[in-house]
């Protein structure tokens, strides 16, 4: 099996740290694992889950132990029907909620079924609804010895403090440009020839992605561009009093509740960002943006984050996107000077 820090090598500090406490024998029962939406902590997680799951890791001797690929544990593992491995997400409420963590919870008393340990992964750890995050606290208050939990956290997405502070963290960076072109470059060799998307494709997805390679490549093989562009074009012709607000918010049905606050925090970041003086990820909003930035308080943008943050917590209770984007648009044309307002 290969070791992930070769494909991944932002990976490295991350994948290294677990190597180095699983031999010396004192791997934390739990782990929180923090970093950018897109940097591949969910691949992170399946690599140490399947390193620990492994019977015979090679590279012991070294320090560097990685799973062997042929014993019992690595072959059920990779043909993801491992017993002992049990993987817990968002679900459509885009929350994890509390009869997922019951069930993590009768995992965690069972004895291990055909390895040594039992691995589960929850991924983010900061969608947790209330009860389940008590749920969980019960189950990291009684640690068990057979038991390794993997808890994935996006960056800027808090994780509820009685959690945090019972589990060890690690962070996985975002990679630099050169990295993220790499990974992506060698991944779109792997498609067929007809679905490999072209250069300026690729690289409009690392610029929107920030650099994070998985949700870049997500990115350039779907619809996201192509409905991030549709929104961005209405989004500008609302700001200029062009369009009503009816028109512009439609442009957001398609992408969705989550799609379209991702796209406004980013500008209201951008915002940010360009009223401190920095410049904007989004480089083609970056013209617009900064004649906001010049233009308004630096107050605004943070005013404009908040929304979001209210946006994405009505989103629990099924909030609909054109609703929560006519919202978003009316308060940023607020930026706007009187004149070029509608009406
Ligand atoms: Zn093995």
């Amino acid at each position: 099996m290969t070791d992930i820090a070769n494909s991944m090598p932002w990976h490295r500090r991350a994948w290294s740290a677990v190597q180095n406490r699983l031999s010396e024998g004192r791997l934390p029962h739990a782990l929180i694992i923090i970093g950018e939406r897109g940097v591949g902590k969910r691949a992170w997680a399946e690599a140490v889950a399947g390193l620990l799951l492994c019977d015979n890791p090679t590279g012991q001797e070294s320090g560097k132990p990685v799973a062997c690929g042929r014993c019992k544990q690595c072959e059920l593992y990779a043909a993801s029907s491992h017993p002992d491995a049990r993987f817990y997400s968002p679900e459509k409420s885009r929350m994890v909620k509390v009869d997922q963590i019951r069930a993590l919870s009768t995992f965690a008393v069972a004895s291990p079924q055909v390895a040594r340990r039992k691995i589960a992964i929850i991924d983010r750890a900061d969608q947790l609804n209330i009860n389940a995050a008590n749920a969980l606290l019960k189950t990291l208050e009684e640690p068990l010895p057979d038991l390794t939990l993997l808890l994935l956290q996006e960056s800027g997405r808090p994780v509820l403090p009685t959690i945090r502070s019972r589990c060890q963290t690690l962070t996985i960076p975002t990679p630099d440009p050169e990295a993220a072109t790499t990974w992506l470059a060698e991944s779109v060799q792997r498609l067929d020839e007809a679905n490999r998307p072209p250069a300026d494709v690729l690289a409009k997805a690392l610029m929107l992605s920030g650099n994070a390679p998985r949700l870049a490549l997500e990115y350039a093989t779907g619809d996201f561009i192509a409905q991030r562009d549709d929104a961005f074009a209405r989004f500008k012709q609302f700001m200029k009093g062009q369009i009503p607000v009816a028109e512009a918010a439609k442009a957001f049905k398609t992408l969705g509740l989550e799609g379209s606050l991702w796209l406004f925090e980013g500008w209201a970041a951008d915002l940010a960002r360009l009223s401190s003086g920095g410049s904007a990820h989004d480089r083609e909003a970056e013209e617009m943006l900064g004649y906001l930035a010049r233009t308004n308080p630096a107050w605004r943008a943070h005013e404009l984050l908040d929304m979001v943050k209210d946006s994405r917590e009505a989103g629990v209770y099924n909030a609909n996107p054109e609703l929560e984007a006519s919202r978003l648009l009316i308060a940023w044309q607020k930026l706007m000077p009187v004149k070029r307002r509608v009406g």
